[in-house]
């Protein structure tokens, strides 16, 4: 194999990745949320929750691109929701796109017509509710609870500054330069990119010797002494989205030292758009290095460990409803 194909293997991951929104949490942040929402599942609900995904398994034919490898219905439910996007075209209920700037208010404006995370969340959960919805669309209610929650808490996935939720920010991530995508030099497509960085690697570094089921527990240990407050809160959806957003403006772009400025709202279809975004945001050369991975990793550990403790209260409010 020359170098380009090798290259270009090695990063089919990152291409699949790498649509506007794609992914978000990998595989491991979305497990963890898994995991940490189980610690707070009242019995009621663990046996709602164990009783509709049991009875209504994912089709063993589907390809995971996370594996399958997992007894832990939950865990395994958690990525379910990537492994469908291209058939079920859900692609747009794994984020919202609200414009940087933009100050706390309605979000049904930021809601386009294919629909958004907070909507999606709400629709799923009043399916969820219904006990006389058809089992198996509770089911997938769960499943795309466990994803969707997790998702609304990347900041990238509640943020975009014209360059699709950071898709469009090529930066060099620790010693890892930017790359085009060596197939399709013409999309102005990088990897690493911004988005890509949140949804995996900063976690993924993070946990270092860890894996998901202990990452869970630290998780849960580091931050007990906040989660009376976030149960307290109740469910606030649109809250959250704010949350998130009001991270990514601090957490995400300003954690760099060079000022990365607010740009006219845009829907791109590709990173070549809008005067060569991809381009243009790759010639700041932002870079990630050991500061920035630090400060992000506490912003990840803070979402990951509010998206378990909140799924579990929008999971135990559906099984108060449906008993
Ligand atoms: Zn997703």
């Amino acid at each position: 194999m020359n170098h380009t194909t090798v290259w270009s293997l090695a990063a089919l991951p990152f291409l699949a990745m790498a649509a506007p929104g794609a992914g978000a949490w990998g595989c491991k942040g979305h497990q963890t949320v898994a995991l940490i929402a189980e610690k707070h599942l009242t019995p009621e609900a663990r046996q709602m929750v164990q009783q509709l995904l049991g009875d209504n398994p994912i089709d063993p034919k589907l390809k995971r691109w996370c594996g399958n490898a997992t007894t832990d219905l939950m865990v395994d439910a958690s990525t379910w929701p990537d492994d469908v996007r291209n058939e079920r075209k859900n692609g747009p209920w794994h984020y919202i796109d609200i414009p940087r700037g933009q100050h706390k208010s309605d979000l049904a404006a930021y809601c386009g017509a294919e629909g958004c995370v907070t909507r999606a969340i709400e629709e799923q959960r009043a399916i969820l509710k219904d006990k006389s919805a058809d089992s198996l669309k509770r089911a997938e209610a769960i499943r795309y609870l466990i994803h969707f929650v997790g998702d609304m808490h990347q900041p990238l996935h509640a943020i975009t500054n014209a360059d699709n939720g950071g898709n469009c920010v090529p930066v060099k991530y620790l010693h890892h330069e930017p790359l085009p995508n060596s197939l399709h030099p013409e999309r102005d497509d990088y990897s690493p990119n911004l988005h890509q960085v949140w949804d995996t690697e900063i976690v993924e570094r993070d946990m270092e010797v860890s894996y998901p089921f202990r990452y869970a527990d630290e998780l849960h240990e580091k931050f007990h002494a906040e989660i009376a407050a976030w149960e307290a809160a109740g469910i606030h959806v649109e809250n959250w989205a704010w949350e998130s957003h009001e991270r990514a403006e601090t957490g995400v772009y300003d954690a760099f030292p060079e000022k990365i400025a607010i740009e006219p709202d845009r829907k791109l279809k590709s990173c070549a758009e809008d005067n060569h975004m991809g381009k243009r945001m790759f010639e700041k050369h932002l870079a990630i290095g050991e500061a920035y991975q630090a400060s992000a990793a506490k912003v990840a550990q803070t979402g990951l460990a509010e998206a378990g403790v909140r799924l579990a209260m929008i999971l135990n409010d559906a099984a108060k409803a449906s008993n």
